[in-house]
């Protein structure tokens, strides 16, 4: 078992009994290494696998624990989620705490009693706000605030409340009244049982101890204050604790979850072993090299426990970034990647789009359709499956008895979506009543594309049954009549009714659409991470530093999800011809001048879209094969961490000519070359003319300028021989 582990693993997998602290980066084998100690601690003799309690977050997680426990040989250990392991000891610790009385009914959900309770207290909370409410009290439960407590500690974390605090702290206090007086309880309330039947009743404790004695748990990073209770509780003061997690990957705060105790957790178990993986066993070097780049500049609490990963796969390509005029030109543009990397042999379940928030996906579900390549949107409803966009195309549809005739087609969108309570300038704050709100933005963006261009495939192709019958009268008389008539609402209901019907075709297997949120823990060969532009990565709604810096790391989670082809991309502009936008703060600074914008051609649909191929120009590390990303490293032209190759003695006498030089012109050294110029000089002693001016930081007049002086020196000359008075003339 130790064979297959690198020595890093191994001191994790054999570390003595009590804490230890994994801080393992993406792909870097945690759950290879958690299971590996569970197995070897059992086989060993070490601990008995019945004792073992292991938690995780999602029931996948916790199957594939299992799985690689029974592949490793080792039966009888409970893998399971935190709240699968509470619901266990709360059923079976029930009887003897309720003394006969029935187990209150778990709640599945809390939107049904959250309506109910803001109705209480005079509020009429539709679907979205109802969830974003439930959303509250679940953050506020899981983070040990109480109703009484809820204001200050909304206020004190920041939060995006769909109502006043004091109104929200009145709904969670009405939602708790209704839930004891119908015998309901909902998660939070279980994991709070399963605290309380503990810590209060000593029977209980033992017995629950006396069961589980070695924890582990993966992910730690995402446990929030109420799982962390939960958990102390079970050890009661032992610490046989194994903790796993990567700082750099927390993307659920919002949620209550907090890398507060993982990164803790060193300080707070002074006898600790902490154990780092860097060696990422997923991605080539030139994807690990853009994650290392892209987490470098993080900042904070998570940014203190940073690792700088190694990959440890063969070279591959490298990654691209691109930049489009719009967002349907991006889009087709992936979907025509996608497309060749299944014609080339990628299955397409082994490709994935990711993208920060839901409602993006029906611009990649549209380009996909129309390139033919099959896809499944995980975690998430197709886009016209969604009920309110399934609502507003029955308003749509209602308003053309409505809206007068001659109202220009967004105008008219407008009108009708105002039926199901849409407002252009309306968009709420909170999470869900806001992706509803933007889902029928999509809409109207829709309509203004439509009204614009109408797609030369809705002109002319009949391949869907739900072309109108006028349509053909329209195509009877000749593709340039219809074009002259302006879009009508009627029009674009057809559109949507056409896009909706070939996107429903439902597939077995595809290209992954999902945000990058719900793609944490997977994998991929290929992945597109689109839509990198400021506003949506970080989303506008990121206000203070610490939900950029979330934001951040939902980039790096985003990219550590690749094992080979990873593809950057954003769009200037949402629609043709709109307000432009700038490129995500995150992405490292390129240097763009051997690129430019891809635009499509003119004057036509997406069909007959040109596209302008010219990629940025994209600088690998000559040692290890890395793309590099910031200024300094890809004028050294390897990576700061790579051994560097430098001749010593030229860089010396490169320094003392520098400095003779800007001497002379009274001017700051760095005028001349700068150090990493100078660096990369005397690692790549330059022959000719051609090499000197490859090395970033030289171009044609320091090459006129220092051309010759450097090559000498490169060539042997003391700076003696370079320096002459004449010489340091001419230069000044
Ligand atoms: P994430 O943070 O994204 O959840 P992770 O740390 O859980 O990543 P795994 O998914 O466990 O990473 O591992 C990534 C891949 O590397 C897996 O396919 C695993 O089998 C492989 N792997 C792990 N350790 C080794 C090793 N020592 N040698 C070879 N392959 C390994
Ligand atoms: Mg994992």
């Amino acid at each position: 078992m130790l064979a297959g582990l690198d020595p890093e693993q191994r001191s994790a997998v054999t570390a003595p009994a009590g804490p230890v602290c994994i801080l393992a980066g993406a792909g870097t084998g945690k759950t290879r290494a958690v299971t590996s100690r569970i197995a070897h601690r059992a086989l060993t003799g070490d601990i008995s696998a019945r004792h073992v309690l292991a938690v995780t977050f999602t029931a996948r997680a916790a199957a594939e624990m299992r799985a690689r426990l029974t592949a490793l040989g080792v039966s009888g250990v409970q893998a399971r989620t935190f709240h699968a392991a509470a619901l266990r000891q709360v059923r079976y610790f029930a009887p003897r705490l309720l003394q006969g009385r029935a187990m209150p009914e778990l709640l599945d959900s809390k939107a049904r009693v959250v309506t109910l309770a803001a109705a209480r207290v005079g509020l009429r909370a539709d679907r979205a706000t109802a969830r974003d409410l439930a959303g509250e009290i679940e953050w506020a439960k899981s983070s040990l605030v109480e109703p009484g407590e809820y204001v200050v500690a909304a206020a004190k974390a920041l939060r995006d409340t769909p109502y006043e605090p004091a109104k929200v702290a009145e709904v969670f206090t009405a939602y708790e009244r209704l839930k004891r007086a119908n015998g309901v309880i909902d998660f939070e309330d279980m994991l709070r049982a399963a605290v309380w039947g503990i810590e209060e009743h000593p029977d209980v404790a033992e017995q629950v101890r006396s069961q589980y004695r070695h924890f582990v748990v993966d992910e730690y990073q995402d446990v929030n204050p109420l799982q962390q209770r939960l958990l102390e509780a079970w050890l009661g003061g032992r610490d046989d604790l194994t903790v796993v997690g990567d700082a750099s990957q927390t993307i659920y705060s919002f949620t209550g979850a907090t890398s507060a105790y993982l990164v803790d957790f060193p300080r707070r178990h002074r006898a600790a072993t902490v154990v780092r993986l860097v060696r990422d066993y997923r991605s080539t070097p030139q994807v690990v090299g853009l994650a290392n780049a892209v987490i470098s500049q993080a900042r904070g609490a998570e940014a203190r426990l940073r690792l700088e990963l190694s990959g440890q796969r063969p070279p591959g390509p490298e990654p691209e970034l691109r930049i489009f005029t719009d967002e349907p030109a991006e889009a087709t543009a992936v979907a025509a990647r996608c497309r060749a990397l299944v014609t080339a042999g990628t299955p397409a379940r082994e490709i994935a789009v990711l993208f920060r928030t839901n409602a993006q996906s029906e611009a990649y579900e549209k380009a996909l359709t129309e390139a033919e390549v099959p896809y499944a949107v995980q975690g998430a409803e197709r886009f016209f499956e969604r009920a309110e966009v399934r609502q507003a195309m029955v308003a749509l549809r209602a308003a053309t008895r409505s809206v007068p005739g001659d109202t220009p087609l967004r105008d008219a969108v407008v009108e009708g979506l105002a039926a199901v309570g849409w407002a252009p300038d309306a968009a709420p704050a909170g999470g869900a009543a806001r992706e509803r709100w933007e889902a029928l933005a999509a809409l109207v963006q829709l309509a203004e594309e439509f009204a614009a261009s109408p797609p030369a495939s809705a002109r002319s192709e009949l391949a869907s049954p739900a072309v109108a019958s006028e349509r053909l009268a329209e195509l009877s008389i000749g593709e340039g009549a219809a074009v002259e008539r302006p879009a009508t609402l009627a029009d674009f209901n057809d559109e949507l009714a056409r896009r909706a019907a070939q996107q429903h075709v439902p597939t077995v297997e595809g290209v992954t659409l999902a945000s990058l949120h719900s793609a944490k823990g997977l994998e991929w060969d290929a992945v597109f991470l689109v839509g990198l532009s400021e506003g949506t990565l970080p989303t506008t709604y990121a206000k203070t530093a610490e939900q950029v810096e979330e934001e951040r790391r939902l980039l790096y989670v985003g990219i550590t999800r690749a094992r080979e082809w990873l593809w950057l991309s954003y769009a200037v502009a949402r629609s043709p011809g709109g307000r432009s936008r700038r490129p995500s703060r995150f992405l490292p600074q390129l240097d763009r001048s051997g690129g430019g914008t891809e635009r499509a051609g003119s004057g036509a649909g997406p069909a007959a879209r040109r596209v302008e191929r010219r990629r940025t120009q994209i600088v690998s590390c000559r040692i290890c094969g890395a793309t590099l990303l910031a200024g300094p490293d890809r004028k050294l032209g390897r990576c700061p961490t790579c051994p560097s190759d430098i001749d010593e003695d030229l860089h010396e006498r490169l320094r003392d000519w520098r400095a003779r030089v800007a001497a002379a012109q009274k001017v700051p050294a760095y005028v001349v070359f700068t150090d990493a110029t100078l660096t990369a000089l005397a690692e790549r002693r330059p022959a000719r003319p051609e090499e000197l001016i490859a090395i970033a930081g030289i171009g044609p007049r320091k090459l006129g300028l220092y051309g010759e002086p450097v090559l000498a020196l490169v060539a042997g000359a003391a700076v003696e021989e370079v320096c002459s008075e004449k010489t340091l003339e001419i230069e000044s």
